[in-house]
């Protein structure tokens, strides 16, 4: 039975709710009344629910479609403004135990190079990483309790915190690592991580478990239920996502938004993120083989309604998308990317392309500079602001900064005062001015006037060589 309180993954991403939604989705896909009711609804800004959410996926309606694209762009504007969030991935081991037949750290994989981070090589990925300016990582490594056990991972979180490279320094780290207990997650939140994020891969059980034949992952509900741990564990801001190109992405679609309902209503506070990673090529793995690829417009329509149905949860974009993706995909809603990443271990210090240790492709290689010099140029302020977790807004906090529209006091002046200190630290000097111009203008549309005048006086401590200034 469909119960979104229930704590039991089938229950609260059931099968047959999903089956009905997409029947429902079907059957009411060409009413364009009904449609456009639930657009004036999501206009409120109350999302909505993976029914209704359904059926503007499943509607073909040139007219509509557009609609939702400019709903989405509109919210994207009003909410999130123009920032963009940066962050990078650190990959720290590749050792795994699981059967991911779409990864190629599968424990079957004799070909790829296995490779586990000493505590030295991560300082020198960090510094490499501190060098070309980021300030926020995601850890990521494959699940292995003998190579890669918590404590691995905790002493890791230590060593990148405590590395100070000239003016760098990481001052958040996400970590991306396979479901663990309440008591590892207490743990993790004691390290001081930002968000815990897991991919679901696939909401679609009896695919989930062809696709994760063997290791510890094959358990759908212990998988599913992570995030119910983490949050008992204190962690109070997870990110969700879907790998897309496994399952149907109507089904794919439900269950997501099923997933955040069920957060919101047990733990009284949804998803802090979503990542919408597509599956790529990879040793070993070739995409096509997966038949529920999608097209860049089903990509595009999914970020939008994303965008609209759960408008106050941060939208992720990797460097698996390409530059002419990303571009469009940010204007519908995304609030996070990632540039310059390395997916092999050890591949920020050494370049890691002699050894084959990397994930997947990736399709964006510019530098983080080039990355940052285009969001500008298309109108976007760069940020690399760690403020919220470090000053104790997460979960509902955050979501009440984001309701109560304190963004544009709060987020706005700490993106253009991280932005300063990379252009002070590590820009060119054409993205330098760039940057230098946008700081100038985007100061007028920090609303409150005290807010502001601060803002100004951190700005030219900034450029007095003074560092880490947060609202
Ligand atoms: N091992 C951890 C786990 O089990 O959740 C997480 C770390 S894994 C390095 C991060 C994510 O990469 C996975 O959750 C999966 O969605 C994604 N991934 C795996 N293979 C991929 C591929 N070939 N293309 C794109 N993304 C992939």
């Amino acid at each position: 039975m469909y119960n979104p309180k229930s704590l039991k993954a089938e229950e609260f991403i059931n099968h047959e709710e999903i089956l009905d939604t997409l029947k429902y989705a079907d059957e009411n896909k060409d009413n364009l009344e009904l449609v456009d009711s639930l657009l004036k609804k999501a206009e409120e800004l109350k999302g909505l629910t993976h029914r209704e959410a359904s059926v503007l996926l499943a509607c073909e309606d040139q007219e509509r479609v557009q609609k939702m694209y400019d709903l989405a762009e509109k919210i994207k504007k009003d909410f999130y403004g123009n920032r963009i969030v940066m962050f990078a991935p650190l990959y720290l081991s590749n050792y795994c135990v699981n059967g991911c037949v779409y990864c190629p750290y599968h424990l079957k994989n004799k070909h790829i190079c296995r490779k586990k981070l000493t505590q030295e090589e991560i300082e020198r990925e960090v510094i490499a990483l501190q060098d070309m300016g980021h300030k926020r990582l995601a850890i990521e490594a494959g699940e292995d309790p003998v190579n890669n056990p918590i404590e691995y991972i905790l002493e890791s979180i230590k060593t990148i915190y405590s590395i100070k490279h000239k003016n760098g320094a990481i001052r958040r780290v996400n970590v991306n690592i396979a479901a663990t207990t309440v008591e590892n997650y207490r743990k993790l939140k004691e390290a001081e991580i930002g968000t815990y994020i897991l991919f679901q891969e696939t909401y679609h059980k009896e695919s989930y478990e062809k696709l994760h034949p063997t290791g510890p992952k094959h358990n759908y509900a212990y998988h599913t239920e992570a995030m119910d741990r983490a949050m008992e564990g204190g962690i109070d801001d997870v990110g969700l996502g879907v790998l897309f190109g496994l399952e149907l992405y109507r089904y794919e679609f439900a269950g997501l938004l099923m997933h955040a309902e069920h957060l919101e209503a047990v733990h009284g506070v949804g998803p802090h993120t979503i990542s919408v990673p597509r599956i790529k090529r990879a040793e070993d793995i070739d995409p096509d083989v997966f038949d529920n690829g999608i097209s860049d417009e089903t990509f595009a329509k999914i970020c939008a309604l994303i965008r609209i149905c759960v408008p106050y949860t941060g939208m992720i974009i990797s460097t698996r998308e390409s530059k002419e993706v990303r571009e469009k995909v940010i204007r519908l809603g995304v609030s996070q990317i990632s540039g310059a990443s390395r997916t092999s271990v050890g591949g920020y210090a050494d370049g890691g392309e002699e050894e084959n240790s990397q994930q997947f492709d990736v399709s964006d290689q510019r530098t983080l500079d080039e990355v940052v010099a285009w969001l500008m140029e298309n109108g976007y302020i760069p940020s690399f602001c760690t403020a919220c977790y470090r000053e104790g807004r997460t979960g509902d906090r955050f979501m009440a900064l984001c309701k109560n529209r304190q963004i544009q006091n709060c987020c706005h002046p700490n993106a253009l005062m991280t932005l300063k200190e990379f252009l002070m630290d590590y820009a060119s000097q054409h993205t330098k001015e760039l940057g230098e111009k946008m700081i100038e203008q985007e100061l007028d549309n920090i609303p409150n006037e005290k807010v502001r005048e601060l803002c100004k006086k951190h700005l030219i401590d900034i450029s007095n060589n003074k560092r880490d200034f947060r609202f």
